[in-house]
């Protein structure tokens, strides 16, 4: 390809760039906002919100940009392996996965020193200006139409036209691809959406030698509590770069967290014993930040019998599913992978990508499928139900039972949960039976 365009340079539109600098002479990569090359630019709101790496999305963050856990971690990150991430259900520790690693870092730190990597790629080029439509002809996006940043960027000024071989919509849940495909008389991606009404707040503490042994923390409802965040506090903390604890809560409908600390406070005491300790033993930095989210949503492209070609979507724009599951950025992460072997596999870049997206749908099924079944145990949260839900429930319940007390049904549990392997290798009959075994003898 000649040339192709990114539109959005958040962290699925950096992981698209790093991929297309394999198979494209220039790679533009348009944001709207200033991002700021250390990560402190404004860009998407939920940028400040604690966020886990899963262990995919660490793999994959490392296929993309080698070497850059070392380079994290010099920089303040910590590299959680063992003991030291703890996942907890209804209160119990779950049984440990001496396999498992995870990264201790802030989402703005890892953004910016992937930022740095993309901008240190002789083919990407940045280019700051908000994308306003797409360019049609011959069945194809060809281009796309665009303003130069002037600091309004809501308002339209005067626009340029940037011709591409390829672009790429990574401009997350607010992308306006759905419009823009209708204006030109193409049919606009059925969206499938889940309710769930979700509030979140995270907090930063100061990190002191109080908990050396700890990288992550992890606390849901299972099922001994019916699911119910009312009785088991659901949060989260992770050890992030200049020693500090990030603390996430969460909740559904009017159990949302707010901005009051006392109220935080009070809400990691009645959490797992690591947040605990932090509530009474840190000094907390700065405001709570909260954020709600509404609902969880995918766009169905397969489901099209026409699509244009020269044209794919990455990330939130693609789907974006309850945070609270992590599954964000390694969905990111894993939608790069899956452009890289369609276009490795001599993809026609004009041509429409389904194969792209069937192998997209891959993984987003897998996320989807986990996040809903896990959602669809709120009260609140009334479908859609997918086929064989009450099926996947019991067997969920009774694995995350098993995994409490079992380190190797717990293996197989985190592996699905961190993306490793497809949720359907839960219900391999060694997996099944060993939970069985575990829950008979205990
Ligand atoms: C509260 C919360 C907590 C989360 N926690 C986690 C977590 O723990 N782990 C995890 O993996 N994921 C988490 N996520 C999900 C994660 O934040 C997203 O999946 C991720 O940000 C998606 O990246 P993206 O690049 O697709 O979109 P975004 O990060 O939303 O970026 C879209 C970019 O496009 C730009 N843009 C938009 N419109 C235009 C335009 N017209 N022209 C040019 N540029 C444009 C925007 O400025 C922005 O920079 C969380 C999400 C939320 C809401």
């Amino acid at each position: 390809m000649k040339r192709a365009v990114v539109l959005g340079g958040s962290i699925a539109g950096l992981y698209a760039a790093r991929v297309l600098s394999d198979h494209a002479d220039e790679v533009v990569v348009l944001e709207a906002d200033d991002l700021g090359e250390d990560g402190t630019g404004r860009g998407a709101p939920q940028r400040q919100q604690l966020h886990a790496l899963l262990s995919m999305g660490h793999t994959h963050l490392e296929r993309w940009f080698p070497g850059i856990t070392g380079e994290l971690v010099a920089g303040g990150a910590r590299l959680g392996t063992g003991p030291e991430v703890q996942f907890y259900v209804d209160g119990a520790l779950k049984a440990p996965v001496p396999e498992l690693r995870m990264l201790g870092a802030s989402r703005p730190f890892i953004e910016s020193r992937v930022r740095r990597r993309v901008m240190a790629l002789p083919q990407v080029r940045f280019l700051h200006g908000r994308a306003h439509d797409l360019l049609f002809g011959d069945g194809r996006v060809r281009g796309v139409r665009y303003s130069a940043a002037d600091g309004t960027p809501d308002t339209e000024g005067p626009t340029s036209e940037l011709d591409a071989d390829l672009v790429v919509d990574a401009m997350g849940r607010a992308s306006r691809l759905g419009t823009w495909l209708l204006r030109a008389g193409w049919e606009q991606p059925p969206q499938r959406r889940m309710r769930i009404d979700l509030g979140y707040a995270t907090a930063v503490f100061r990190r002191g030698d109080e908990l050396p042994d700890t990288v992550v923390a992890h606390a849901s409802p299972g099922p001994a509590s019916g699911y119910q965040p009312t009785l088991s506090e659901p949060g989260a903390m992770v050890a992030v770069e200049d020693d500090r604890w990030m603390v996430v809560l969460a909740g559904y409908t009017d159990h949302r967290p707010g901005r009051d600390p006392a109220d935080f406070l009070a809400r990691m005491r009645r959490c797992v014993p690591p947040l605990h300790e932090v509530a009474d033993r840190c000094a907390l930095l700065g405001d709570i930040q909260t954020f709600h989210f509404p609902e969880s949503r995918r766009r169905d492209v397969t489901r099209l019998r026409r699509f244009p070609g020269g044209l794919v979507a990455v990330g939130d724009s693609l789907a974006s599913v309850n945070p609270i599951y992590g599954q964000g950025l390694t969905l990111a992460a894993l939608q790069a992978s899956c452009l890289s072997a369609y276009l490795r596999a001599g993809a026609a870049p004009h041509a429409p990508a389904w194969d792209y997206f069937r192998r997209a749908a891959v993984v987003v099924d897998a996320a989807w499928q986990l996040s809903a079944t896990a959602d669809l145990a709120q009260p609140h949260v009334n479908g859609p139900y997918p086929r064989g839900y009450r099926f996947a429930r019991w067997a969920v319940d009774k694995l995350t039972e098993a995994s409490v007390l079992d380190s190797g049904v717990n293996q197989a549990f985190m592996d699905v949960v961190h993306m490793r392997r497809h949720p359907k290798a839960l219900t391999r009959p060694q997996v099944l039976a060993r939970a069985a075994r575990v829950l008979a003898t205990r």
